[in-house]
């Protein structure tokens, strides 16, 4: 397998990818979330923080805050 950069994603994704953890988010922004990683694949991995970002997470495409790197084994 190799790892593919895919860009940045949000807090909620990090905890999602991370520690498959949805505490908190509504059941809207939960479906969000899981869609964007099914859509993506099962093997994302969450790197480096990056800080603010402007552009939408790549996982959810949630809007502008904190965001770390992310990639997947494929
Ligand atoms: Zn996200």
């Amino acid at each position: 397998m190799e790892f593919y950069e895919l860009g940045t994603c949000c807090d909620d994704c990090v905890m999602a990818i991370a520690n498959d953890d949805f505490t908190g988010m509504e059941d809207a922004r939960e479906k969000e979330v899981r869609d964007g990683i099914e859509r993506i694949g099962e093997y994302l991995i969450v790197g480096e923080e990056y800080g603010f970002s402007w552009r939408r997470c790549d996982v959810c495409d949630g809007l502008a805050g904190n965001r770390h790197d992310v990639g997947y084994l494929a």
